[in-house]
């Protein structure tokens, strides 16, 4: 009987399912076609080149298997690319290059093989049809007019201020802003993508955290678009990514990120990104990620010095049309000294208690007001709260951290965990046990001694228990 490509495709997913994930093979091998059979060639159909691509980073080394399997030592598989929503369609070729042998081919540097790439039309601009319109999520508040200059922030500014300028178009490409909490980061990227706005008009702008990436992220594998999600991040002109740094641990998402930043960046358009921490610093972050964010200009916000908060003060009751007593600005600015958010809180505080206790707002009230602010909340930290959080962390859900399962990401999560909980509860390790799926005080003592060993000699590991520590501090 005569093999058609179906056939032979049919079989070729048989094996790639038993070897994979469900939720991966229903990703990226189900919206296959199998298009054609010539002599040992097989063609398949895939939605994008972004599908292509993808398909070649992570599973070149088990498609080869089993089309050689199927076909025979010279089998070749050949792509055709979808251009969305247009008849066109492009044949691509892969090498399948006869080295390595693992299933999976991750690290495997595939050269493009026909530089299509300039072919490929922007899905979202289609002739005789209406332009994209994206809602680019910035708060109209956040502009460089009251964004206060200071030594704190003067490179990073005037970078941002180029950048406004110039989308795409300076060496400042990508822009990363990095510094700690409060310190005027998303205010300064939500400006430029404001300023860009304003001048540019028709330039596609997005901001977007990391957090709402990851969760968009999340649902577009839930509910098999992964394509239509990349297609709209890779058809912006400017994206904006906030907080950097919650990408650690969450691999999957950095993937996608990365495969949308090089498209975006290949294209000229424009990368702005912050970050708690300067490149070097991040953990958690794959080093092709980290090394990309490094090839445009990285810009420290710092804490502003006292003549740069009171500036800040002024102009924010200026804006709020509200009087205040010198005295008062500088006392708040002179005690708030590490951080924008708090300077600001502090002075909404005032003028409620003020408001609510019709009382003038001078000295003596800051005073005693700023007595209840500064006075730390340190408040009980629970077992539910560690789990809740190191779960949002890795991303695995709570219910599989008390089950039975030995996967090692879970079993990273509950060990992680129960050494929070040793650390930061009063509660014993038999209750610790208890409530991490029922087990018992020796698992517990385990957990926390292999926990501390991996501390010691992984230094990504150390990386993600130091950033969830961070985040349980902050609450
Ligand atoms: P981050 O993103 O770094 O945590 P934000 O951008 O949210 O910080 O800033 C916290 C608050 O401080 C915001 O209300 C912002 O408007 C204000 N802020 C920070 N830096 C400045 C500045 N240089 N001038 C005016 N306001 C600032
Ligand atoms: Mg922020």
């Amino acid at each position: 009987m005569e093999k058609t490509s179906s056939h032979v495709w049919n079989s070729c997913l048989q094996i790639i399912k038993d070897n994979i994930p469900a939720q991966s093979f229903k990703t990226w091998f189900e919206p296959i076609k199998a298009l054609r059979l010539e002599g040992n060639v097989l063609t398949i159909q895939v939605p994008s080149l972004f599908f292509y691509e993808w398909l070649e980073e992570h599973y070149v080394g088990l498609l080869r298997k089993t089309v050689k399997k199927q076909l025979g030592e010279d089998g070749r598989l050949e792509y055709n690319i979808v251009v969305e929503k247009s008849s066109t369609s492009i044949p691509y070729t892969t090498n399948m290059p006869s080295n390595g042998n693992g299933a999976e081919g991750k690290n495997q540097s595939m050269p493009m093989p026909i530089s299509l790439n300039k072919d490929i039309k922007n899905p979202f601009v289609i002739p005789g049809l209406k332009k994209l319109q994206v809602d680019p999520q910035l708060n109209q508040n956040y502009t460089f007019e009251n964004f206060i200059e200071g030594d704190c922030n003067r490179l990073a500014r005037s970078a941002g201020y180029a950048v406004a300028g110039k989308p795409g178009g300076t060496s400042f490409n990508p822009l990363m802003i990095y510094g700690g909490v409060g310190l005027g980061k998303t205010h300064l990227v939500q400006a430029i993508g404001n300023e860009i706005k304003r001048t540019l008009t028709d330039k596609l702008v997005l901001y977007v955290s990391c957090e709402k990436f990851t969760q968009q992220f999340v649902d577009a594998l839930k509910n098999n678009n992964i394509n239509d999600f990349v297609n709209f991040y890779q058809a912006m002109d400017v994206l904006i990514m906030d907080d950097v740094h919650n990408f650690a641990g969450k691999e999957k998402t950095q993937d996608i990120f990365f495969h949308i930043f090089n498209h975006l960046h290949q294209s000229g358009k424009q990368l702005i990104i912050t970050s708690d921490k300067a490149p070097k610093d991040l953990s958690g972050l794959e080093e092709r990620l980290l090394s990309r964010f490094k090839w445009g200009l990285s810009a420290d916000l710092q804490i502003p010095d006292l003549e740069t908060r009171m500036a800040i003060l002024n102009k924010k009751m200026y804006f709020d049309g509200i009087e205040l007593p010198s005295e008062v600005i500088e006392y708040v600015a002179h005690n708030i000294d590490n951080n924008v958010r708090e300077l600001e809180g502090a002075m909404v505080s005032l003028l409620a208690q003020s408001t609510l206790n019709k009382k003038e707002i001078d000295l003596n009230l800051a005073k005693s007001m700023l007595k209840n602010f500064i006075k730390n909340s340190s408040k009980e930290i629970s077992m539910e709260y560690i789990q809740k959080l190191v779960c949002e962390y890795f991303e695995v859900p709570i219910e599989m951290v008390k089950s039975k399962t030995r996967k090692r990401e879970i079993v990273q999560a509950r060990q992680i965990s129960m050494y929070l909980a040793k650390l930061h509860t009063k509660t014993s390790l038999k209750s610790i046990g208890a409530f991490f799926g029922g087990r018992d005080h020796s698992t517990v003592i385990y957990a926390c001694q292999t926990v501390d060993d991996l501390i010691d000699t992984d230094k990504k590991f150390k990386g993600y228990v130091a950033d969830i520590q961070k985040k349980l501090k902050m609450s």
